[in-house]
């Protein structure tokens, strides 16, 4: 495969060429593995910087229905819009939450976006840096908002925060007692909470649960990042289409801020930090389950069980053996 020529590719926005690009990233194989390390740092000087969003919420809060209608509304205004997924439940079982095919069928057939399925790799933590590496394909692509989209199940939240210019999560209305749901950390990771279902029956309840999710928000010790007023809490009727241009305003107006400001930098700085120490840990433990590694922690791990050795002298040998492979 011509790296090279790849690159160029995405650049000029081939779409094709984004979606083999993606795929080359999730493989598993070291030959395509080696190709991908070439393709990313190929691309990181491409000067492009779109606006990662990343969106959670539990299912059936309308995720897919936000995102579609969101998404062409962005697109009706000339935006090129990325939408990708960390799905928990493709590295559990390999089924998935969030890929069924049917979703988003009108954005999907729009020319200005772009709509990849969520990695399945083995561990939650592979899926994440894999679509970390497709948002930065995306950027190069030369994408304008790229959302990226999981389930409300703790770990992968956390983790799309940290590949996110913005986070927001989406609610759907509730009674006043059922607002402890939300986790605390939850709500310290996001910028903007999103009440759906803001039509018909639901409307006031809607209306009621943004509310009260504004004064919890407010409780919440003020972040140096943050102007005023966030983070912010708004309702949107996904179903019909309204207040999509209210929650764009706020995103730019947010990220806006934050550029100006020195925070938005700041942020992705720490991200890359934190991103390149994820793929030496997992260099590392991937180092520990091939070839010779492999074979002389069956050796310590025997010594061990036989008590020939001491588990902490066999880490030790173990460990200070590793640089040498
Ligand atoms: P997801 O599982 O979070 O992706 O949720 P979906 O987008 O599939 O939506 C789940 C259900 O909620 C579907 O029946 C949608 O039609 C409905 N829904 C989504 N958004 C709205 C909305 O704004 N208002 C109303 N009334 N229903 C909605």
């Amino acid at each position: 495969m011509d790296i090279a020529q790849l690159s160029e590719r995405i650049v000029k926005g081939d779409r094709r060429a984004l979606a083999r690009a993606i795929t080359l990233v999730e493989s598993r194989r070291d030959d395509h593995r080696e190709a991908a390390v070439e393709l990313m740092d190929r691309l990181k000087d491409t000067g492009r910087q779109a606006m990662r969003v990343g969106l959670s919420g539990t299912p059936g809060v309308g995720k897919s229905t936000f995102i579609e209608g969101f998404g062409m509304f962005l697109t009706a205004q000339e935006k090129k819009v990325a939408v990708l997924a960390v799905d928990p439940s493709s590295a559990r079982s390999g089924g998935s939450i969030l890929g069924d095919k049917t979703r988003m069928e009108r954005l999907s057939r729009d020319p200005r976006a772009f709509i990849r399925p969520s990695p399945s790799q083995s561990q939650l933590g592979g899926v994440a840096r894999r679509t970390r590496e497709a948002v930065s394909l995306c950027e190069a692509a030369g994408f304008d908002v790229v959302l990226i989209e999981t389930v409300g199940v703790g770990q992968s939240e956390t983790m799309v925060a940290e590949m996110a210019d913005l986070f927001v999560l989406l609610m759907a209305p509730a009674g006043g007692d059922e607002l402890q749901g939300v986790k605390r950390g939850i709500m310290e990771i996001a910028d903007m909470i999103v009440v759906n279902k803001a039509d018909g029956d639901l409307k006031a309840a809607a209306q009621r649960t943004r509310t009260d999710y504004a004064g919890a928000l407010r409780l919440l010790r003020k972040r140096p990042q943050d102007p005023e007023g966030f983070p912010k809490a708004m309702t949107v009727s996904a179903l019909e289409e309204e207040g999509f241009a209210e929650v764009w305003a706020e995103m730019e107006a947010l990220v806006d801020w934050r550029r100006e400001k020195g925070f938005f930098d700041a942020r992705r700085a720490e991200q890359a930090r934190h991103w390149f120490r994820e793929e030496v840990r997992h260099a590392l433990l991937a180092q520990l389950e091939t070839g010779d590694a492999k074979a002389r922690m069956e050796r310590l791990a025997d010594a061990v069980a036989r008590g020939d050795m001491a588990i902490a002298a066999a880490a030790r040998e173990m460990v200070a053996g590793l640089g040498d492979a």
